[in-house]
């Protein structure tokens, strides 16, 4: 079954420029932003610019140019964030939630970065 994109979710209104936000990155397919409601000292929404509700749509059909670009993106967030372990941070947990049992709340997929406290154990 094909996924069904909402184009009136938040996230596509931000990409529209319908809604302000605070970018930390833009590159041509990903847009990086601060989360409004941050969980951590640091907490960044990576989000490509494509319509893809959640991750698996993102695998499943976004371009090789579009998800090497986004992982790039995300990786760059780490470097600007100061958090990659090993290169003089302290880590950081990157998540992203789908669907309902994920409990995934904006349907335009995004990863969280969270950096700048120790995040405890996974809740599983
Ligand atoms: P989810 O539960 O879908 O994985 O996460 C959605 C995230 O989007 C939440 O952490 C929430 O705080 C964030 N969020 C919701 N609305 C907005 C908004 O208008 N602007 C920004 N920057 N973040 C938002």
């Amino acid at each position: 079954m094909a996924y069904a994109y909402d184009d009136q979710n938040i996230f596509a209104k931000i990409l529209r420029g319908e809604i302000p936000n605070n970018t930390v990155l833009e590159t041509e397919h990903t847009l990086a932003f601060r989360d409004i409601a941050p969980k951590a000292p640091d907490h960044v929404l990576v989000i490509p610019k494509g319509p893809y509700v959640c991750f698996d749509h993102f695998c499943n059909d976004a371009s090789a140019e579009e998800i090497v670009d986004f992982a790039r993106a995300a990786g760059q967030v780490c470097k600007m964030l100061g958090c990659e372990p090993g290169h003089g941070g302290e880590g950081f947990r990157a998540i992203t939630n789908a669907g309902e049992d994920g409990v995934q709340e904006v349907p335009h997929y995004h990863l969280h970065i969270l950096a700048g406290r120790p995040m405890g154990p996974m809740l599983l």
